[in-house]
C-alpha cells in the first residue's frame, strides 16, 4: 500500500505531463486533412508518355468542280441536290433591265425580303454584259425562288403542291423582251451552258426545263425563246424516255 502511495503521485504527474504535451502538439497548427492535402506533389508523368490524341474530325469532302465552270456557280455550302427538281426559264420583259434594277424592284415594290426572285440572270449587253451570268443570292444560299407562282394541281402529268415551281425550280431570267426580240446568241450560249451545268450537278432531269408560260398558261414569258428546243438540245427527250 505504501508502495502504491509512493508511485501514484509520479503516475499522475507523468499523465499530466504527457497530456500537456499532446495538448501542446494539438494547438501547434491545423491537422493536415489526409484527403484534401495533396501536398502539391503531382505525380510525375510516366516516362515517354504520349500526348493525348486530339479527337479526329472528318475532313470536309472537297467539291468536285467541272473544269471551265465559273467558281460562283458553286454555292459555298454546296448544291442542295434534294431540293431542285426543275428549271424555269424567263425573260425580264424589258431590254433595259439589269440584275441590280430587278433586285431593287423585287425588294422595294414587291417587298420580297430576299429581293431578286431569280436564281440566275443572263445579260443582253444593254445594262448588263451580253451573255454574262449573274449569280443571285437565292442560288448562293440555295433558297426558294420568287419567279413562278402556281397553285395545287397537275402539271405535266404530275400532281404538284402550291408553289412547287418556286420551291423546287431554279429560276433563270434572260434580260430582254422576247415577245418583240430574240435572245442574243451569247445569251443562248450561256443559257445552254448553265443548263448543262445544273442538270447533272443539281440532279435535275433535263426533261424538266420549262418556260414560265408553259407552267402557268397565264403569261407569254419567255416569248420567242424556244424552250422545247432547249429541252431537246439538253437531252430532255432521252431523259424523259428513260
Ligand atoms: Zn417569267
Amino acid at each position: 500500500m505504501q508502495r502504491i502511495a509512493l508511485i501514484l503521485p509520479f503516475a499522475v504527474l507523468a499523465l499530466l505531463v504527457s497530456g500537456c504535451k499532446s495538448a501542446a502538439r494539438g494547438h501547434a497548427g491545423p491537422v493536415p486533412d489526409p484527403v484534401l492535402d495533396t501536398g502539391h506533389r503531382r505525380p510525375l508523368p510516366p516516362p515517354n508518355r504520349r500526348p493525348v490524341a486530339r479527337r479526329k474530325v472528318a475532313p470536309k469532302k472537297p467539291v468536285r468542280r467541272v473544269a471551265g465552270v465559273p467558281g460562283d456557280w458553286y454555292p459555298t455550302a454546296g448544291i442542295r441536290k434534294d431540293r431542285w427538281q426543275c428549271i424555269v426559264v424567263h425573260h425580264s420583259a424589258s431590254p433595259k433591265d439589269s440584275p441590280e434594277s430587278m433586285h431593287r424592284y423585287h425588294l422595294s415594290q414587291k417587298k420580297w425580303p430576299n429581293g431578286l426572285g431569280y436564281h440566275f440572270v443572263i445579260g443582253n449587253g444593254v445594262n448588263y454584259p451580253d451573255g454574262a451570268v449573274f449569280v443571285g443570292k437565292r442560288w448562293k444560299q440555295q433558297i426558294t425562288g420568287a419567279h413562278c407562282k402556281s397553285g395545287n394541281g397537275r402539271f405535266f402529268g404530275t400532281w404538284r403542291q402550291r408553289n412547287y415551281f418556286n420551291t423546287h425550280g431554279i429560276g433563270i431570267c434572260l434580260i430582254g423582251n422576247f415577245e418583240n426580240n430574240r435572245p442574243t446568241a451569247k445569251q443562248m450560249q450561256s443559257l445552254r451552258r448553265l443548263i448543262a451545268f445544273l442538270t447533272p450537278e443539281a440532279k435535275i432531269n433535263p426533261a424538266r426545263v420549262y418556260g414560265h408560260g408553259e407552267i402557268t398558261r397565264k403569261t407569254a414569258c419567255p416569248g420567242r425563246l424556244q424552250v422545247a428546243a432547249l429541252r431537246r438540245s439538253s437531252g430532255g427527250i432521252n431523259a424523259a424516255a428513260r
